[in-house]
C-alpha cells in the first residue's frame, strides 16, 4: 500500500507544472486543456456538409445528381501534437490508443460490488439525506466496500455540482492507508431522474486511473455509484457504476451492488416521464428500444441531440472529425469544445438530454481501413446484437460529405437488413436530398436512386466545387426532414401515428428540397419547399441497368446477408 501512498501525493509528470495531484486538480486540469489543446485539430475549413453540387439536369422520374465538389475522403485521424495538452484533451482518442501504462491487460473486472450494510447506511443518512449535490469516497480493506467518508460541504456552501474537497479526502486517504484501506470509488448524488454518472463524473473517474491514482494497478477500476437523494429517505436510491479499462477500452457501466451478500435493486424512476408530452406520438418504451448508427456526426449534430430529445436509446456515433473554429459558422458546435473530437461533444449533450440513452462514440471515419468485422465490434454488443437479431430497430444513416463512406453505410443497411438514411446538401446550401429505404417496403436502394452520382465516381470523378458557404439555415431544415423520416422508419408498424407513414412514402423515397429561388437545379419545386420523387428500382425491365448493391428485384430484403464485404463499392 505505500506505493499507494506514494503515487497518490507525489505530483504527476503528467502536471509538471502544477501542485500536487489530488481530484479537484484533476478536474481543472480537463477543464484548462480544453482551451488549449484547440490548435491542435487540423483545419476543416474543407468539411462541411455542403459538397454535393448538382452538374447535370435533375430528371424527376430518376434523380441523377452528380457530386462536383471533392472533398477528399477522410484517411485516418487527425495528427495530434504530442505534448499534455493534447493528451489530456484527446478524450476519443484516447479511447482508441491511450491506457493508462501500468494497466495489465488480463486484469478481471469485477461483476458485482460488494458492500458492508454499515457503510450502506452511512450514505443513506448522510448524501442520501441532502440535497443533491453531495458526496463522499470509498474504500476497502478487503474484497468490500467497508470505507466510507462523507465529504461535508462547508458551512453555508451550496453547490450545483459535486466537487470534492481535496485537502479533507487527501487527509482521509492518509489515515484509511494506515488501516490499509484503499480508495476504490467516489460516491456522489444526482437531482431526480439522473440516475447516471454524467459525462464530467466518467472523465474524473478516468483521470483518476489514466493516472493510476486508485489504489492497485492489478485493479484497472473504480466505483462511481449516483445516489437518488430523499429527504424522508423513502425515495432513496442508489445506482451502482463502475468505470473501468479493457482491452485498451475506457468504458462505464452498471454493476450489481450486493449488500452484505444481499443484491440491491435500486427502484429506476425512470425520466421516461420527462417525454411524456410525446408519448403519444412516439412512445418511449419503443424509442428506447431503437438504435441510430450515424456515420459523420457534424452537420448533423442538432439532429442526433434531437433524437435523444424523441427517446431513441441507443446512438452510435462514427466521425473520425474534432471540433474546429471553423465549424462554429456551419454546425451546431461551440467555442468551449474546440479541440474536442465531435462524437465526444455530442455524446456529452445527448447524456444531458437523456440520461438513460446509450451512446457509443468511435472517433474514427468509415473508411476501407475499417472492415465490416471492425464495423460491427465498434457499434458495441448491443448495437451488434441488434443488427443481428432485429436490424429492423436500427437504422443507419449515412449524413457525411463523403461519397464513398454514404455509399458503404447504404451497402452495410442492405447486408443487415436495416432501413437506412442518405443526406446530401447540394452546393451553397442551395438545396438538400434524403434517400431513404426500408427492406421490404422500399423497392428502390439508395444506389438506384442515385445512380448518375455513383456512375460520376465510376468514371474518376469527383467534386470541385467550393464546399463552403452552406448556411446553417440549409442544414437545419434538412436535420428537420431527416427527424421526421427517421421517426417513420423507426415507428414503421407500430401502433403510433407515425407507424403508418412509410407506406405512403414506398416507391417516393428521394427527397429534394430547394432553399434557392434562383437555382434551376429544382424544376417543379417551388423555393422552400420540397418533393418526394418516384423511385424505380435499377433493373432492364425498367430500362436501367441493373443496381450493382440491391439487383433491383424490387424486395431489398433480398440482398440481406448476401453482401460479403460492403467496401468492394465499384467491383
Ligand atoms: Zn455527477
Ligand atoms: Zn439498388
Amino acid at each position: 500500500m505505500s506505493r499507494f501512498v506514494r503515487k497518490f501525493f507525489v505530483p504527476t509528470v503528467c502536471y509538471v507544472d502544477g501542485p500536487p495531484f489530488t481530484p479537484i486538480n484533476a478536474m481543472t486540469k480537463v477543464e484548462n486543456s480544453v482551451a488549449n489543446a484547440s490548435e491542435n485539430v487540423r483545419d476543416q475549413a474543407q468539411r462541411s456538409e455542403s459538397e454535393f453540387a448538382v452538374t447535370e439536369s435533375v430528371d424527376h422520374t430518376k434523380v441523377t445528381t452528380a457530386p462536383s465538389a471533392e472533398t477528399s475522403p477522410p484517411q485516418s485521424d487527425p495528427p495530434q501534437e504530442d505534448h499534455d495538452a493534447a493528451k489530456s484533451i484527446n478524450v476519443s482518442k484516447s479511447e482508441q490508443e491511450v491506457k493508462p501504462e501500468c494497466l495489465t491487460e488480463t486484469a478481471a473486472i469485477p461483476d458485482r460490488i460488494e458492500m458492508t450494510s454499515e457503510v450502506f447506511n452511512q450514505i443513506k443518512h448522510t448524501i442520501g439525506k441532502k440535497p443533491a449535490e453531495t458526496g463522499g469516497i470509498l474504500g476497502m480493506s478487503g474484497e468490500k466496500i467497508d470505507h466510507f467518508f462523507y465529504d461535508r460541504l462547508p458551512d453555508g456552501a451550496t453547490s450545483v455540482t459535486y466537487t470534492p474537497n481535496c485537502d479533507a479526502i487527501n487527509a482521509v486517504l492518509k489515515r484509511w492507508t494506515r488501516k490499509d484501506a484503499v480508495y476504490m470509488g467516489a460516491i456522489h448524488s444526482h437531482p431526480k431522474g439522473y440516475n447516471r454518472p454524467s459525462y464530467a463524473d466518467e472523465q474524473y473517474a478516468r483521470r483518476l486511473l489514466d493516472n493510476n491514482l486508485n489504489f492497485d494497478k492489478a485493479k484497472p477500476y473504480f466505483y462511481i455509484p449516483i445516489v437518488q437523494p430523499s429527504a424522508d429517505a423513502t425515495g432513496f436510491e442508489l445506482f451502482s457504476y463502475i468505470a473501468y479499462y479493457k482491452n485498451d477500452r475506457f468504458s462505464v457501466e452498471p454493476i450489481d451492488l450486493y449488500i452484505d451478500g444481499q443484491k440491491y435493486e435500486p427502484n429506476i424512476s425512470v425520466p421516461l416521464e420527462n417525454f411524456s408530452r410525446i408519448r403519444l406520438l412516439f412512445p418511449a418504451e419503443i424509442m428506447s428500444q431503437k438504435t441510430v448508427i450515424s456515420i459523420g456526426a457534424g452537420g448533423a449534430r442538432s439532429y442526433l441531440e434531437n433524437l435523444a430529445r424523441s427517446g431513441v436509446g441507443n446512438i452510435v456515433l462514427i466521425d473520425g472529425d474534432g471540433v474546429s473554429e471553423t465549424n462554429i459558422g456551419t454546425q451546431a458546435v461551440f467555442y468551449s469544445e474546440l479541440g474536442r473530437s465531435k462524437v465526444e461533444a455530442i455524446r456529452e449533450r445527448v447524456l444531458d438530454i437523456n440520461p438513460e440513452a446509450n451512446v457509443t462514440c468511435v472517433a474514427q471515419f468509415l473508411t476501407d481501413d475499417m472492415s465490416d468485422d471492425d464495423f460491427l465490434n465498434l457499434v458495441g454488443e448491443s448495437c451488434k446484437k441488434s443488427l443481428k437479431v432485429s436490424p429492423q430497430d436500427v437504422l443507419i444513416v449515412g449524413t457525411t460529405d463523403n461519397f464513398f463512406a454514404n455509399a458503404r453505410a447504404n451497402r452495410l443497411a442492405l447486408k443487415y437488413g436495416s432501413p437506412f438514411l442518405g443526406v446530401g446538401i447540394y452546393q451553397n446550401g442551395a438545396g438538400g436530398e434524403i434517400a431513404f429505404t426500408y427492406p421490404g417496403i422500399t423497392p428502390a436502394c439508395y444506389r438506384c436512386c442515385t445512380a448518375g452520382r455513383y456512375r460520376h465516381y465510376a468514371n474518376g470523378g469527383h467534386n470541385d466545387a467550393t464546399s463552403e458557404g452552406a448556411p446553417i439555415f440549409s442544414t437545419e431544415v434538412v436535420n428537420g426532414m431527416k427527424g421526421f423520416i427517421s421517426l417513420m422508419l423507426l415507428l414503421h408498424n407500430t401502433d403510433t401515428r407515425f407507424g403508418a407513414y412509410l407506406k405512403e412514402y414506398a416507391t417516393r423515397n428521394f427527397l429534394q428540397m430547394n432553399f434557392d429561388p434562383f437555382s434551376e437545379l429544382f424544376p417543379g419545386i417551388p423555393i422552400g419547399q420540397g418533393k418526394y420523387f418516384e423511385q424505380k428500382p435499377d433493373h432492364p425491365t425498367n430500362g436501367y441497368e441493373e443496381c450493382p448493391d440491391c439487383h433491383g428485384t424490387g424486395n431489398l430484403e433480398d440482398v440481406k446477408g448476401s453482401i460479403d464485404d460492403t467496401r468492394k463499392i465499384f467491383n
